[in-house]
C-alpha cells in the first residue's frame, strides 16, 4: 500500500521542522506523497519540492488558509496550487502583514498583565519562520510564567484569554477563490473545528461552500473519531466532494502527531491523490476560472 499525507506544516508557518526536514520525515515514515500546507503562506514550497526530488517523495504544493467563520475555526486547504506565478503570494501578503501587526499587540497585552516578554525574544524562538502564538507560548514557558505549552493558551493566548487579539481572516468565498485562481483544489480542513453541532448544519454549510467553489473535504485526520470520519465520508459522497486527509503534522509543536503513523493512516492511500489529479484534469483550463 502506498501511503500519503496531504496536511503538514513546516517552519514556514508554525511547524518545528524546516520544509526539507518535513519531506525527509515523510520519507522515513514511508510515504509516497505528501502535501506541505503551511498556514497562509507558500514560502516553504520551493524548498519542499526540491527536497522531494532528492528524497523520492512526491511533494504536492499546498497551503492552508484561515477563513472568517464566527463561532468556530474554518481552515481551507489548497492542494496542487501554482506557487510560482506570484498571484497567490500577493493575496497572502495581506495576511502576513495582519499577522505581523498582531504579535506585538499580544505581547503588549502580556506586558500589561505584568509579563515582561519582548518581541525580540519571540522572534528568536520562531527560528526565522512565521512568528505566531506558539512562539509567544514558548517565550512564556522560557520565562517560567507557565508550566506547560497548553497552559499558555488556557491562561493567556486562547480566544477567551486576557492576551487574545482578534485575527484578520478572509471570508470563505475569498479564500476559496484565491485557491481556485492559483489552479488549486480547495478542501475544507478538519470540519469538526467549525463547532457546528449537527450533521445537518454541516451539510448545509458544505452545500453553500460548494456553490462558492469548494471541491473537497478532509475526511481522514489525526484527531477525527471513527464516527466523524464516517459522517464526513458520507457527506463527501452525497455532495460529490473530493476526499482528502492528513495528519496536520507540526513537528515538536504538536509532538503526538508524527508522519506515516496516524490511527487512520491505512485510509490515506495514493488513490486519493489520483482522484485529485483526475479531477484537475477534468476541470482542464477551467480550474483557473
Ligand atoms: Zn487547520
Ligand atoms: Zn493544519
Amino acid at each position: 500500500m502506498e501511503l500519503i499525507d496531504l496536511h503538514t506544516h513546516s517552519t514556514a508557518s508554525d511547524g518545528s521542522f524546516a520544509p526539507r526536514e518535513v519531506v525527509r520525515l515523510a520519507r522515513e515514515g514511508g510515504l509516497r506523497a505528501m502535501a506541505l500546507t503551511d498556514h497562509d503562506t507558500i514560502e516553504g514550497l520551493a524548498e519542499a519540492i526540491a527536497a522531494g526530488a532528492e528524497y523520492g517523495v512526491e511533494v504536492i504544493p499546498g497551503v492552508e488558509i484561515s477563513a472568517f467563520f464566527p463561532g468556530g475555526t474554518m481552515h481551507i486547504l489548497g492542494l496542487f496550487i501554482d506557487y510560482t506565478d506570484g498571484l497567490l503570494d500577493k493575496r497572502l501578503a495581506v495576511l502576513k502583514q495582519a499577522r505581523a501587526d498582531r504579535n506585538p499587540q499580544i505581547v503588549a497585552k502580556l506586558n500589561g498583565l505584568g509579563i515582561p516578554i519582548t518581541m525580540e525574544q519571540v522572534r528568536r524562538l520562531s527560528g526565522g519562520g512565521q512568528v505566531g502564538r506558539p512562539h509567544i507560548a514558548r517565550a512564556l514557558l522560557e520565562g517560567g510564567y507557565i508550566r506547560s505549552f497548553p497552559e499558555a493558551f488556557d491562561k493567556f493566548l486562547g480566544n477567551r484569554g486576557p492576551a487574545y487579539v482578534e485575527k484578520f481572516r478572509f471570508p470563505p468565498k475569498e479564500a476559496i477563490a484565491m485557491i481556485r485562481e492559483a489552479g488549486g483544489i480547495p478542501a475544507l480542513s478538519h470540519p469538526f473545528t467549525l463547532d457546528l453541532g449537527s450533521a445537518y448544519a454541516l451539510k448545509n454549510l458544505l452545500i453553500e461552500l460548494k456553490d462558492l467553489g469548494l471541491a473537497g473535504i478532509e475526511v481522514f485526520y489525526s484527531d477525527h473519531t471513527p464516527e466523524q470520519m464516517a459522517l464526513y465520508l458520507k457527506l463527501a459522497r452525497e455532495l460529490g466532494l473530493l476526499i482528502t486527509g492528513g495528519s496536520d503534522f507540526h513537528g515538536q509543536n504538536k509532538p503526538e502527531v508524527t508522519l506515516g503513523t496516524m490511527p487512520c493512516q491505512s485510509k490515506l492511500t495514493y488513490e486519493l491523490v489520483e482522484a485529485l489529479k483526475a479531477w484537475r484534469e477534468e476541470q482542464g483550463s477551467g480550474v483557473r476560472g
